[in-house]
């Protein structure tokens, strides 16, 4: 395909201009008018099946995806045909024809092991499992993904790796096991930032909601919800999230008392769904109106809801091929995997497991790397954005923010070095971090700023720390690293106040930490 795509660039053309609809546009034209052979027309179809997805024309891109299955050549274009097949079930599965999607997850598991890819070996038992999930069987869907744990370990693509984790998370939530559900999560949030792909990353948010929902916490849940709209649906919009994200939103408004309104948003996204083809969104929407009436104590209402939800699960489950997912397949899918295990030679198997132990450790270090500053070790600003606005500050009643800049720092940089700078950056994270207990949190929020987060209400005892770390650092002694000068800092001190935002709380401790500046340095200010 690289000659295709150089003959593209050769023209000047820069895709990443483009918006979808260009794409969609682009792609076409590519189909009829400039690829060459039938591989790149394929390839060009391919593309054009994807952006017709975020026009929620499903058909369409069906259609062009077996126009291009029709062009390729079954014992040259192996990747191509992967590809399609796993595109073609994913459609089927969410146009609910359920009995078509297992015919491609077939036809890509066996054409997988053929190959010996175990990356779309994965992908089609997650999908598999996942039509397991839409009949209500979270145990056998659970099942199928376990089948998976001994090939995960050898999953290269990062987006790979987070569906993998979000499609056992789904199920775990169903499921109710709570605590397994969690621990998936956070290895998911440090795998969100090398994803590139919106609709994986996206569900990272749901699930988190979700999860907050189960644990009562229903506001923190709706916050998480509101940053789906403003980080995601503006540039991309994929109709069966908007339906995940109503529907979440839904539940944990009813949990809040606001049925009303979760009746409106729901409707909303009824009247957008297409009928039929969507049924298992459908049913998920309806139940949840039935849930939001009943809550509103409109009975008869709700009562009507559920039964046509009801009739949508009878249609569901007749259409549904539940015996080919039984023991019987889990037994077939043994065989193949037992295959395509020795498919993987003596040598590449060895590089395997090697492989898979390094990639234990990967998302462990990834966790470590993402959330840390490599310099001072401390926590970063991604992990105060994340962790702690998120999953930390929703469990404390109270906190105090220390702001913490390095007074004339520039000026050590000048006249000793940055490599000196550095020294003496790591040394100030180290003493502050020496300066507090163990349950406040240090970090360095960037450049020569660090932070104390103390969880307590008590402003007295704050200022005591405060002031305790503006004096070990003015006091430590220097010499070895900067010979005759000395450190000092300035810092600005509040309370987090009656569970205000905590840009509020930030605001006011930058402006504490400006008097301490403007009141001559190495002071601690509050405000
Ligand atoms: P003030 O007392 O008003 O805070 O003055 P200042 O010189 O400390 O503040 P200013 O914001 O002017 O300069 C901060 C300097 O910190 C500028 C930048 O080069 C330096 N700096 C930021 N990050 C790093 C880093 O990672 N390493 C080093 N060595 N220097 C850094
Ligand atoms: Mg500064
Ligand atoms: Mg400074």
């Amino acid at each position: 395909m690289d000659s295709l795509l150089n003959r593209i660039a050769e023209n000047n053309i820069n895709l990443l201009k483009l918006n979808t609809h260009q794409c969609l546009e682009f792609w076409l034209y590519i189909v009829d008018n400039f690829a060459e052979t039938k591989t790149e027309k394929a390839y060009a179809l391919l593309m054009s099946s994807e952006y017709e997805v975020e026009f929620n024309n499903l058909t369409n891109s069906i259609k062009h995806l077996h126009r291009a299955l029709l062009l390729l050549d079954p014992s040259k274009d192996i990747e191509l045909m992967l590809q399609i097949y796993s595109a073609l079930s994913y459609r089927y599965t969410d146009i609910g024809q359920y009995q078509k999607a297992l015919k491609y997850l077939h036809s890509l598991s066996e054409l997988a092991v053929e190959y010996g890819d175990n990356e779309f070996y994965i992908q089609a038992i997650l999908g598999i499992g996942n039509l397991c999930s839409i009949y209500g069987d979270h145990l056998k869907a659970l099942r199928y993904y376990q089948k998976l744990e001994a090939l995960s370990n050898s999953i290269n693509s990062n987006n790979l790796s987070l569906r993998y984790r979000l499609y056992m998370i789904a199920c775990l939530l169903d499921l109710k096991r709570l605590s397994k559900a969690k621990e998936l999560l956070d290895e998911c949030y440090a795998l969100k930032y090398v994803s590139d792909d919106p609709q994986l990353t996206a569900q990272v948010l749901l699930y988190s909601a979700k999860l907050l929902r189960l644990k009562n916490q229903p506001e923190t849940a709706l916050n998480l919800l509101i940053q789906y709209r403003q980080e995601y649906s503006d540039q991309h919009s994929f109709p069966w999230l908007n339906k995940l994200f109503a529907v979440e939103s839904a539940y944990c408004l009813i949990k809040q008392q606001r049925g009303e309104i979760a009746d409106v948003i729901i409707s909303h996204q009824l009247k957008r769904t297409i009928k039929y083809s969507y049924g298992y969104y459908i049913r998920q929407l309806l139940e949840v109106k039935s849930d939001a009436l009943a809550s509103c104590k409109n009975f008869a209402l709700a009562l009507e809801c559920e039964k046509k939800a009801q009739q949508l699960t009878v249609e569901i489950i007749k259409n549904f091929p539940i015996n080919e997912l039984g023991g019987h397949s889990l037994r077939r899918l043994t065989r193949l995997e037992l295959q395509l295990r020795l498919n993987i030679s003596e040598t590449e198997n060895l590089k395997l497991k090697k492989v898979s132990d390094q990639q234990k450790d990967t998302v462990a270090k990834l966790q470590q790397d993402v959330f840390h500053d490599s310099l001072t070790k401390l926590y970063n600003r991604r992990w105060f954005e994340s962790t702690f606005i998120k999953e930390i500050l929703p469990t404390i009643k109270h906190y105090q923010l220390l702001v913490i800049d390095i007074d004339d720092f520039k000026s050590i940089n000048d006249e000793y070095s940055h490599l000196k700078g550095d020294i003496v950056l790591k040394l100030v994270g180290k003493i502050l971090q020496n300066s507090v207990s163990p349950s406040h949190y240090t970090l360095r929020y960037g450049g020569e700023e660090f932070l104390i987060i103390i969880p307590s209400g008590d402003l007295e005892h704050g200022k005591k720390i405060a002031e305790q770390c503006r004096s070990e650092i003015a006091n430590y002694d220097w010499r070895d690293t900067l010979k005759d000068r000395s450190i000092t800092v300035s810092i600005g001190l509040t309370l987090n106040r009656n569970k205000e935002d905590h840009k509020a709380t930030f605001l006011r401790a930058d402006k504490a930490l400006y008097q301490a500046k403007r009141s001559g340095k190495n002071k601690v200010c509050s405000y």
